[in-house]
C-alpha cells in the first residue's frame, strides 16, 4: 500500500541532530523545508559531550599551512591533501558562523585591552589555535543550535525517531537510483512511518560502541554506515578507530573521560598491585602519544589477565586536584572514588571513528540525492588518524559543502515518489528479548579483545567467524519479530563490526590507530592505500 501523508513528505530529511546534522539545517531552511530526526534527546550526540573545542587559524602567529603540515602528519599519508586544504581553510569562517547562531566562546583580554577568544593548544597542533567554552564545548555549540533550530518556521525537529532504513527509487521499481526516503521507527509508540524528501542527508555520528567500552554517547551504534551500505554505498577506513587511553572504569559510569590533563600533571598509571608499567613501553612515560598509552595499558590488562588499571594523582593535594580537575573530583566523588586519596580505576576507550561513507568534496555519496556529513563520513581528512579538535570543524564545514550543493541541485530534482508503507504483517511480538541483550554483550565484547588496540591476524579471524554465527542469528530474528530501537541498532552493530574487521584484514601494516603484531610497522614500499569496502563486490566474494 501507498501512503506517505503531506506531513512526512520535505525538501530535505537529515538523520541526526548534532554539529552537523543542525548546522545543515539551520544553513538551508531559509528557502527548503527541513526535517531533523533524532534517535532519543535530540542533545544525545557526541557533539554534547565534546569537551576541549574547535581548531581554526586565528592567532597572529598561525598559518593555514601550520594546521594543513599537522593534520596530514596525524593522518599518517593517508589524509587527502585536498580536503585537508579545503577544511582547514574554512576554519575562521565556521566559526564566525558559530558565533552567530549564539555560541559563547571563552574570551580573554589581550595586552591592548581588546577582547579576543581565548585559544588552547592540544596534542599534534603548534600553535594554540583550539576555539572552547570552558572545558564544556560541545554542550553551549549543541545548546545554541538546537535553541536556533527550535525557532526555525521550517525546520521540523523530530525526537524518538528511528532511522530503519533507505528507500532508494531503483528498489520502488524505477529505473535511476535516488534516495527518496526512509522507514523510520517512532520510539514512544511503536508505530513506522515512511517519509519521503528529494534530498536525504546522513548525520548520524560514529559507531564507537561496536566496542565494549566507548566515550561516546548511547547513540553512537553506527547506524548511518549501516544504512548507508545497505543501501548499496561505499564505506572506507573502518580499521582506523580512535582510542582514548583513560575512560573512568565504573559500572555506573561507562562513558566518563578522565582528562590527559591529569597526567600532564604528574598523574601515574600503575597496576592493581600499585607498579608503575609506563617505563616498560615508552620513554616518555605517562606522557607518550595517545595512542602508545592506550596500547600500553591494553597490553597490561591482557597479561595481567585485570579489567582496569589505576591513573593515580593522590600524590598532589587535595586542594591542587580540586581547583584544577573540579568536574572529574566531583564525578569520581560521586561513585566513592576520592581521587586525592584514591587511584583512578580507568580502561582505554573507543572514542573516535575515522572512517565512514565514502563522501566527495560536497558530502555526496555514491547515491545520487544521498549526502553524509559529520563523523558518520569518512572526508579523507583524518586519513590514519584524528588530531585532537579536527572533528567538530569537519562537521561544520561540510554542512556548509552540502549547504551549497543541495542548494545547486535541489530545484533540478523531481518530488519523491509516493512510498510504500512497511509492512509487519507477517512478524510476531518477541518473547525473547534475552537474545538482543545477550548478542549486544557479546559483540562488543569479542571486538574489544580481537579488533581492539593491538590486533594480529588470528584474532581478526577469530572475530569473523563469531561474527558470522551473529548475523545469521540477528538476520533471523530480525525476519521474525517485531522491531525494537535495541534489534535495529544490533543489526547496524553487526555490521559496522564486520567493516571494521574486513578493513582491518585489508591492511597488512601498522599505520596511524591501525596497530597489527604480525605487521608491527607501515608499509613504506609503496603509496599508502585507503581500505575502501563496496557492498556489490563484498556480495560477490560472499557468493564464490
Ligand atoms: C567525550 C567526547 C569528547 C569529544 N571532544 C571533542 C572535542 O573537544 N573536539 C572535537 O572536535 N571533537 C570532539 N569529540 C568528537 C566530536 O564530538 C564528534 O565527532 C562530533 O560531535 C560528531 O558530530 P555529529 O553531528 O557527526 O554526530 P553526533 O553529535 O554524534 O550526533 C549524531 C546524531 O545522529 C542521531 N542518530 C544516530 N542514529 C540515528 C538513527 N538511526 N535515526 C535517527 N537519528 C539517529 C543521534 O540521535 C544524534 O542526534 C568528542 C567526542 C566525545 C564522545
Amino acid at each position: 500500500m501507498f501512503n506517505t501523508s503531506s506531513a512526512n513528505r520535505y525538501d530535505v530529511l537529515i538523520f541526526g541532530s548534532g554539529c552537523a546534522g543542525l548546522s545543515l539545517a539551520l544553513k538551508l531552511a531559509d528557502s527548503m523545508r527541513v526535517g531533523v530526526l533524532s534517535k532519543f534527546a535530540l542533545t544525545e550526540g557526541s557533539t554534547f559531550y565534546a569537551q576541549g573545542g574547535i581548531s581554526a587559524v586565528l592567532h597572529e602567529k598561525d598559518s593555514l599551512a601550520s594546521h594543513i603540515e599537522d593534520t596530514l602528519i596525524a593522518g599518517a599519508g593517508l589524509s587527502n591533501p585536498e580536503i585537508v586544504e579545503l577544511t582547514v581553510s574554512m576554519g575562521k569562517e565556521s566559526i564566525q558562523w558559530l558565533r552567530k547562531q549564539g555560541v559563547k566562546f571563552t574570551e580573554e583580554t589581550d595586552q591592548h585591552g581588546k577582547q579576543q577568544l581565548h585559544l588552547h593548544r592540544e596534542g599534534g597542533h603548534s600553535f594554540r589555535r583550539i576555539v572552547h567554552t570552558a572545558d564544556a564545548t560541545g554542550k553551549a555549540v549543541s545548546t545554541s543550535l538546537i535553541e536556533s533550530a527550535k525557532k526555525h518556521k521550517n525546520i521540523d525537529l523530530m525526537e524518538n525517531h528511528n532511522v530503519i532504513d533507505l528507500i532508494t527509487t531503483d528498489k520502488l521499481g524505477l529505473d535511476e537510483q535516488r534516495a527518496c526516503g526512509a522507514y523510520v521507527l517512532e520510539n514512544l509508540t511503536g508505530k513506522i512511518k515512511s517519509m519521503a524528501a528529494k534530498v536525504i542527508v546522513l548525520a548520524t555520528g560514529g559507531a564507537n560502541k561496536v566496542y565494549l567500552y566507548s566515550t561516546n554517547p548511547h547513540i553512537s551504534t553506527g547506524d548511518g554506515i549501516a544504512l548507508a551500505w545497505r543501501a548499496g554505498c561505499r564505506v572506507a577506513n573502518m580499521e582506523f578507530m580512535q582510542f582514548h587511553p583513560t575512560c573512568l572504569h565504573h559500572p555506573h559510569a561507562r562513558s566518563f573521560l578522565i582528562s590527559e590533563a591529569i597526567r600532564g600533571e604528574g598523574g601515574k598509571l600503575i597496576l592493581p598491585n600499585g607498579q608503575p608499567f609506563m617505563q616498560n613501553y615508552d620513554h616518555r612515560l605517562e606522557l607518550a602519544p595517545r595512542d602508545i598509552v592506550a596500547r600500553a595499558i591494553d597490553s597490561e590488562i591482557k597479561k595481567h589477565g585485570v579489567d582496569f588499571v589505576y591513573l593515580d594523582i593522590s600524590h598532589k593535594s587535595g586542594r591542587f586536584i580540586r581547583r584544577h580537575f573540579p568536574t572529574i573530583y566531583k564525578q569520581c566523588k560521586q561513585l566513592d572514588i576520592d581521587i586525592t586519596r584514591q587511584p583512578i580505576p580507568v580502561v582505554p576507550a573507543a572514542h573516535y571513528t575515522c572512517g565512514g561513507v565514502y563522501t566527495d568534496n560536497y558530502a555526496r555519496t555514491d547515491i545520487t540525492a544521498l549526502y553524509a556529513i559529520g563523523e558518520v563520513a569518512c572526508t579523507g581528512l583524518h586519513g590514519a588518524n584524528r588530531m585532537a579538535s579536527n572533528s567538530l570543524l569537519e562537521c561544520l564545514v561540510f554542512a556548509e559543502r552540502a549547504n551549497q550543493h543541495i542548494r545547486h541541485v535541489i530545484d533540478s530534482l523531481p518530488p519523491p515518489p509516493e512510498l510504500p508503507q512497511w509492512d509487519d504483517s507477517r512478524v510476531s511480538l518477541s518473547d525473547e528479548e534475552v537474545v538482543i541483550a545477550h548478542n549486544w554483550d557479546e559483540l562488543r565484547r569479542f571486538m574489544w579483545d580481537y579488533v581492539g588496540i593491538v590486533r594480529s591476524d588470528k584474532r581478526l579471524k577469530r572475530a569473523m567467524h563469531r561474527l558470522e554465527l551473529l548475523k545469521e542469528e540477528i538476520a533471523e530474528y530480525y525476519g521474525s519479530y517485531r522491531i525494537t530501537s535495541d534489534l535495529l541498532e544490533l543489526r547496524n552493530l553487526v555490521i559496522v563490526a564486520e567493516l571494521i574487521i574486513r578493513c582491518a584484514q585489508l591492511r597488512k601494516e601498522s599505520r596511524g590507530l591501525h596497530y597489527t603484531k604480525d605487521y608491527p610497522d607501515p608499509d613504506d614500499s609503496r603509496t599508502p592505500q585507503n581500505s575502501i569496502l563496496s557492498p556489490a563486490e563484498i556480495k560477490l566474494q560472499s557468493r564464490e
